[in-house]
């Protein structure tokens, strides 16, 4: 029987998607001798285009099963509806994880939670593609009601508009870690591949989740990464996986000695992130006071606008009160920040002002 919590890093690699028996034979024979406690393979691969690799369907499930019987890997699908929950239960698949456009739909996920009941498989739910915690704990809740004892969360990161970042999916390492603060005790499982879309970021994102204290990793491993179906920028040969795992740092989430020091070590992960997104965020408004600058150049409009400073500090004090913050705090930090904002802009406008002259 599968428990997530039982080892940490719970580990589950495999491919992308099931493409052939001679695949999954060359996975096996490479996987037997590594740490692997789960063998994920997707035989519906939800395609965000239509014309793109959509799994083998039921023969696959039938590779799968020989795998199992072969190499004693236990396994685990995506499944997106009632039939594939059916077929996968057929084939005897060992554990089922719902794909990120999946836990979107409360109406699929329901429809899905209702096709497990009576069940004991261990299911998975990767987080939307959204960045709402409320529809991913909603997800696992609806299993939790349906009588799914092992369950566990996927953190894949998050679709965004904006593609700046290195990655292709966005972390958003704030997001899992308020699902942990609602559901205390659900094993959170790191999912890098899909997060980094790169195999080079790979080791980056597994360090942090592990430094973050999450239970497990989900990491894609195809023989060939290369010549892939699906997904083949980020997929790890065996080796790479085995590479990764050598250099991966576990780090406990609390030391032996002084459980005040291992809590205080968490805080201090959490508050790196939000001062990240914090710094990330200043950036934005940064960016976005210089197309002001050019604007008000166009329009001969003055930089500094007294209306609009008093308008910020009482709306942001507000805003700040309800966040338990003092009103001091909230007029320095946007003193500070206005101040930059207006610099900046008064730059670009006299900038603009030479090169017209
Ligand atoms: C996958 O795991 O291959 C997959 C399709 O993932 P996601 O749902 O995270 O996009
Ligand atoms: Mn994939």
């Amino acid at each position: 029987m599968i428990s997530f919590a039982a080892q940490r890093p719970f580990l589950i690699a495999g491919p992308c998607g099931v493409e052939s028996p001679d695949q999954l034979a060359q996975l096996g024979q490479s996987l037997i001798h590594l740490p692997v406690k789960l063998f994920r393979a997707g035989i519906w691969k939800p395609r965000t285009r239509p014309g793109s690799f959509e799994g083998m369907g039921e023969e696959g499930l039938k590779w799968l099963a020989d795998f199992k019987a072969r190499f004693g890997i236990p396994t685990a699908v995506e499944v997106a509806t009632p039939a594939h929950v059916e077929l996968a239960l057929k084939y005897g698949i060992d554990a089922l994880w719902i794909g990120a456009r999946t836990t979107v739909s409360p109406f699929n996920v329901q429809d899905i939670a209702d096709a497990v009941k009576g069940t004991s498989i261990p299911v998975l739910v990767k987080n939307p593609v959204n960045p709402d915690v409320n529809l991913w704990q909603g997800a696992i809740e609806r299993f939790r009601n349906s009588g799914i004892t092992e369950l566990a969360a996927i953190h894949r990161g998050f679709s965004s508009y904006d593609h700046t970042g290195p990655y292709r999916n966005k972390p958003n390492w704030a997001i899992p870690i308020e699902l942990r603060r609602r559901m205390p005790g659900l094993p959170i499982i790191n999912d890098p591949s899909h997060i980094a879309g790169r195999r080079d970021l790979l080791l980056g994102v597994a360090q942090k989740a592990m430094d973050l204290g999450f239970e497990g990793l989900m990491i894609e491993v195809h023989p060939n990464p290369a010549e892939a179906w699906s997904d083949a920028e980020q997929q790890l040969t065996p080796d790479a996986y085995s590479a990764l795992l050598n250099e991966l740092v576990i780090r406990k989430p609390s030391t032996e000695d002084s459980a005040a020091r291992g809590t205080l070590e968490y805080y201090r992960q959490i508050i790196d992130s939000l001062d990240a997104e914090i710094v990330d965020l200043i950036g934005k408004r940064m960016e976005l006071a210089s197309r002001l600058g050019d604007l008000k150049k166009e329009c001969n409009l003055t930089a500094y606008i007294p209306e609009r400073w008093q308008e910020i500090v009482e709306t942001r004090t507000e805003r700040g009160k309800k966040n338990n913050l003092d009103a001091n705090l909230i007029l320095h930090l946007f003193e500070l920040i206005h101040q930059e904002s207006i610099r900046i802009q008064t730059e670009v406008m006299n900038q603009s002002a030479l090169k017209n002259s």
